[in-house]
């Protein structure tokens, strides 16, 4: 059913959000293969069968928690729900999920497509409204037993609490400031494509983009240059038009990240903007915002240390390689890093030091695979989502002991 209705979901998302549609495109089929991939879970449910002394048998079972509620953000709120839903359900859960206020169209329309494709009513529920609101009082519900949270640290840390106060078990997928880090032997032409191809994906709005450039000072200047000439090719428009980079998702957005550039420049970085914003006056008031370098950053810096949410890229350089891994760990959040070099084993002993959920060698992300745990460490968040680690959050494991001889 959401291969089928890809041309409605990925306009709902698009038009929502203010994603390239073709982006849009791509959430969909994420969508389809997270109830691909845990619908093949349903019959694998294992549990285990533990020796203890001759006359006890016992064994694991594994249960669902029983109603599982889901918020997340406005930017891949098709996506990012159903890499929950999907799961939860598999497991045996009923779902609450609760789309962000900015964009709630294409959950609505995923549970009609449910209820459609034969879902038992009440399986799978969506409601909307702000987050103070209808997402604390679905925190709170008594019925709710399991939280899956997605978005900012903030909201992440009010959540933990209310779900102390009655012992719910939470999941936390928040924030960023993930690094890519290149050292001079890396091929230069596909790092930079790489680099400017993240971080104006959904106008940067990605919970795990690479928002800070760490770079080799003796070829800064010549990846500078390649990253710059790609933003320079890049075309903002309508999202539907089969533009490159759409609007970030509200004014409020875009004064955010406009004040985090003053900042930045009332720090002495030194700024360059990038792309072509659209031409059609009918855009004029659009929230666009140009793909932008930020040069010279240091660690002290707002723009090295916050995540903006926005096609920003903070470069800072670095002299060795102990520089660039003391950098890279200098941040609150540790969600993903990405580290480019022909030294397999330079990449090996990175992959270790960075303290990051996520290790990309050479290239970003996991080629949208659904298979591959995801989550962060610090203030990124904990616990896994996606993979067999992702459905396993949605499990609590029953251990049944069987006296089969008793004993006197
Ligand atoms: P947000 O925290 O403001 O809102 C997220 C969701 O929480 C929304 O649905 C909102 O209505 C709800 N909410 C707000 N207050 C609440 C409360 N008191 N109780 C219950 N629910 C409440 O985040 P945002 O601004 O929508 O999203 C941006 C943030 O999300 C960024 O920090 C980004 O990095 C993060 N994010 C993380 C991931 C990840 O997987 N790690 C993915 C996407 C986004």
């Amino acid at each position: 059913m959401i291969r089928k209705n890809e041309d409605l979901l990925a306009t709902l998302e698009s038009t929502d959000v203010g994603k390239p549609i073709a982006q849009a495109r791509n959430d969909v089929r994420t969508t389809a293969r997270y109830f691909e991939y845990y619908g093949g879970m349903v019959d694998k449910v294992l549990g285990s069968t533990i020796p203890v002394r001759w006359g006890a048998l016992d064994m694991t079972l594994r249960e669902p928690y029983g109603v599982s509620a889901q918020i997340v953000p406005w930017n891949y709120p098709l996506s990012m729900a159903s890499r929950g839903i999907a799961p939860a359900l598999a497991a045996g859960n009923c779902v609450v999920a609760k789309p962000a206020e900015d964009a709630s169209m294409s959950l609505l329309a995923l549970a009609r497509l449910a209820h459609e494709a034969g879902l038992p009513a009440g399986g799978f529920n969506v409601v909307t409204g702000f987050g103070h609101e209808a997402g604390a009082a679905l925190v709170r519900h008594p019925l709710v037993s399991h939280i899956t949270f997605s978005g900012s640290v903030a909201t992440g840390s009010a959540i933990m609490t209310a779900a102390a106060e009655s012992i719910k078990p939470v999941s936390l997928e928040l924030g960023g400031k993930s690094p890519n880090i290149v050292f001079p032997d890396a091929d230069l032409d596909a790092a930079a494509a790489h680099i400017a191809r993240v971080i104006v994906l959904n106008s940067g709005q990605t919970c795990n983009t690479c928002s800070r450039l760490l770079v080799d000072a003796t070829i800064e200047d010549v990846l500078l240059a390649k990253v710059k000439e790609k933003f320079d090719q890049i075309r903002m428009g309508d999202p539907l038009s089969g533009a490159d980079m759409g609007p970030v998702i509200s004014a409020k957005q875009k004064k955010t990240i406009e004040s985090f550039l003053e900042t930045a420049q009332q720090d002495g970085a030194v700024m360059s903007r990038h792309g072509r914003t659209p031409e059609d006056a009918a855009l004029s008031e659009g929230f666009f915002v140009r793909p932008t370098v930020v040069n010279n950053v240091q660690p002290q810096h707002r723009v090295f240390r916050e995540e903006i949410f926005g096609p920003v890229l903070a470069v800072s350089r670095f002299r060795d390689e102990a520089e660039a891994v003391q950098l890279a760990n200098d941040s609150e959040y540790g969600l993903n890093a990405g580290i480019f070099t022909r030294d397999i084993e330079r990449a090996i002993r990175l992959a270790h030091e960075v303290q990051a959920g996520q290790i990309y060698v050479n290239g970003f992300g996991t080629g949208g695979s659904v298979e591959v745990p995801f989550g962060g460490m610090k203030k990124s968040g904990f616990n896994r989502e996606k993979g067999l680690e992702g459905f396993l959050n949605y499990t609590q494991t029953k251990s049944v002991t069987i006296h089969f001889k008793t004993e006197a």
